[in-house]
């Protein structure tokens, strides 16, 4: 009985528990941007813990969701962590949760339940067509950068938090088809997984207030 109860201690502790979130690693952030950060992580955790956030994942029209290719476009010198070969599988809606669920990120231990963020706080150059750049995340060391301007500082309580776990999404390997994000819904034909999961967030965070 008290091994048994051990068990499912453990076995809900790793399988029945919303995701934690670990920093990493921290780069450039100032002090602003780091009370910034501490009250978006707060954010974070307030979707991850309700039930609304995984319902709507697990509902979501999500388009474009064969696209977990950012691990095979790594460059060979540069990258952290392995290269992996194109995937073509389309990800159903509970894979997409359970990615996400789980932690399944390169970073920290496997399926830890633990979404680990390298973050970097960087001033983005107006781009040439007039867009903004809010955020990137790179494939080959997986940090999530973002403007602490438009993101980390955002006025809008949420903002920053929501843009994580888009970025996130990338880190777990999804891409968009095109950086530019109205060629991109064109091809996609709707919110590929890295939107999708941002707009699912704001609407959580919706229903929550
Ligand atoms: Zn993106």
């Amino acid at each position: 009985m008290k091994l048994l109860l051990i068990i499912l201690i453990i076995f809900g502790s790793t399988c029945f528990a919303q995701p934690t979130i670990k920093i990493d690693t921290l780069i450039d952030f100032s002090k602003e941007d780091s009370i910034s950060l501490q009250k978006e992580l707060k954010i974070v955790k307030t979707i991850l813990d309700s039930e609304v956030f995984w319902s709507k994942i697990k509902a979501y029209d999500f388009s474009c969701t064969n696209q977990r290719t950012f691990h095979s476009g790594r460059k060979k010198k540069k990258t952290l962590y392995p290269k992996k070969r194109r995937d073509r599988h389309v990800y159903t809606n509970q894979e997409i949760h359970d990615l996400l669920w789980f932690g399944q990120d390169e970073i920290g231990e496997p399926k830890d339940g633990v979404i680990d963020l390298k973050l970097r706080s960087k001033k983005y150059s107006p781009n040439k067509n007039g867009t903004t750049t809010h955020g990137s995340t790179n494939k080959n060391t997986l940090i999530i950068s973002s403007s602490p301007k438009t993101r980390i500082n955002n006025s809008t309580k949420g903002v920053y938090a929501c843009h994580l776990l888009h970025e996130y999404m990338h880190v777990l390997g999804f891409e968009h088809k095109s950086n530019d994000p109205k060629k991109n819904k064109k091809k996609c034909g709707g919110s590929d997984v890295a939107l999708g999961i941002q707009l699912i967030a704001i609407e959580t965070l919706k229903e929550l207030r």
